[in-house]
């Protein structure tokens, strides 16, 4: 059965591409009804926090990306690899390389003044008693021959093992090395689909090497490539945010952000939007693009506002609350999330935008927008303010359509076009001239609220 895997190295927070890879994986699981587990590629003591461990995991739990079992650490895994690097010692399938680290500085250079690409020249490759110090373990390469794998995006990949030179697997101080743990971890975690960046093909055929000498089954491939910013340049904090979590922060739904994603490198037909289930069961590797991916801001909020009007305003409402939260609006008195979803979901990219505009809701806002005032209060609105403060305090009921009578109503005494009272009752209510149909609007605050505002207006 299926297991694919996602293998972080916890260096940084979960970016955009390293969110890509791990969804295209979890699909590829979930479509086979595999399993997907996780793998914190941790053994850069140096680079590696608790702090950016937590954040993947944040971030994937986020969007949804649930993994199976337990995850794996490969700092806790040092005796295994080290088990497995002594049977290779042991089978003449690896070998102790004592060369000083002036000799390989030499020997690079050399080749480099010849114009040839720096490669192990396999000096203690068959010279088992050259003896030292220390030694590095190296895996014994085979010379013939090639490998050749065919990629699930990128097609049939070869590489000729006269290119690959005897890699290191294991330090002098014993550590074993990065694509060596990858071997093992793949083989001993079950993976049968391997899906991750483009930057690791050239690691792959040296993998594959390892494994076959291990007698371990190989894995299938699947190199998904490089996402670019909307400039061609590749994707880095110049083009906005590139950490998972900080488009939760700047009010972006994860259904919106996993829908941008699957489609950042895949397409099926010229559908736009997918729900989880539709992802599961249409996406195909083999119908992901070879070619980079452009990162597009103005389709992921497209897509965030359409999952804003389209999910259950409840739901929506919940990520609405925590941009209150984080804006320090108390919500406690006043309408629910879900009904301010409703009203301004049409009118905004995002959920920090919307929390920004709603805070009249909750809150008396500071001080009116000035452009807004010269224009719609002052001096002309003394009259349509206090006809509508006098028809709304008559109102029986406080429902839109009501609401929306009185200023009818009010515009008619008056005999002047509805915006003559509207605009100055929704600078007067909201302290701006940007908000959501009045009646609405209105009925989402409390009369004495309305009346109290207006007054202020008035003063
Ligand atoms: N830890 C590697 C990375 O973050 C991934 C390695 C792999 O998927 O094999 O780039």
């Amino acid at each position: 059965s299926v297991v694919t895997r996602f293998a972080p190295s916890p260096t940084g927070y979960l970016h955009v591409g390293g969110a890509r890879t791990a969804l295209y994986s979890w699909l590829v699981a979930k479509a086979h009804g595999g399993k997907f587990v996780l793998r914190i590629e941790d053994t850069d003591r140096e680079r590696s926090t608790q702090a950016a461990i937590d954040a993947i995991f944040d971030g994937m739990q986020w969007l949804g990306l649930n993994w199976d079992e337990q995850p794996v650490y490969q700092t806790h895994r040092f005796p295994r690899y080290q088990q497995f690097v002594e049977q290779l010692l042991a089978e003449d399938k690896a070998y102790k390389c004592y060369c000083s680290t002036e000799r390989l500085e030499k020997m690079r250079e050399e080749q480099m003044a010849r114009g040839e690409k720096p490669r192990y020249d396999g000096h203690c490759r068959d010279n088992p008693d050259a003896g030292g110090d220390s030694y590095v373990v190296r895996f014994r390469n085979p010379e013939q021959g090639s490998v050749v794998f065919n990629d699930h995006i990128r097609g049939r990949i070869e590489f000729a093992n006269s290119e690959l030179d005897d890699l290191i697997i294991c330090r002098s101080d014993g550590t074993p090395t990065y694509n060596f743990c990858v071997v093992i971890d793949d083989w001993e975690m079950g993976i049968t689909h391997v899906v991750r960046g483009e930057d690791h093909i050239n690691n792959t055929p040296r993998q594959i090497n390892i494994l076959q000498a291990l007698a371990a089954p190989v894995p299938e491939y699947a190199h998904v490539s490089m996402i670019l910013g909307d400039d061609g340049k590749k994707l880095s904090k110049r083009h906005g945010a590139v950490s998972v979590t900080q488009y939760r922060d700047d009010g972006y739904l994860p259904q919106a952000v996993l829908n941008y994603l699957v489609r950042l490198g895949w397409s099926h037909g010229d559908q736009e939007v997918f729900s989880r289930e539709e992802m599961v069961r249409l996406f195909k590797l083999e119908d992901v693009n070879k070619a980079a991916s452009a990162f597009n801001t103005d389709k992921l909020n497209w897509l965030n506002q359409h999952y804003m009007k389209t999910l259950p305003a409840d739901e929506v409402g919940q990520a609405l609350q925590a941009q209150f939260d984080a804006l320090g609006v108390d919500t406690q008195q006043g309408p629910a999330c879900a009904d301010i979803v409703k009203i301004q979901a049409e009118r905004v990219k995002t959920l920090k935008e919307m929390a920004q505009l709603s805070q009249y809701f909750y809150q008396d806002y500071e001080q009116f927008d000035e452009t807004a005032a010269k224009k719609h209060l002052r001096p002309v609105a003394k009259a349509p303010l206090q006809t509508v403060a006098k028809r709304l305090a008559a109102l029986e009921e406080w429902q839109a359509d009501s609401i929306q009578q009185a200023i009818q109503a009010s515009a008619d005494e008056l005999d002047v076009g509805m915006g003559k009272v509207g605009m100055p009752l929704r600078v007067a209510v909201t302290g701006g001239g940007n908000s959501p149909s009045l009646d609405v609007t209105l009925a989402l605050l409390t009369p004495t609220q309305v009346q109290q505002r207006i007054e202020r207006a008035l003063a």
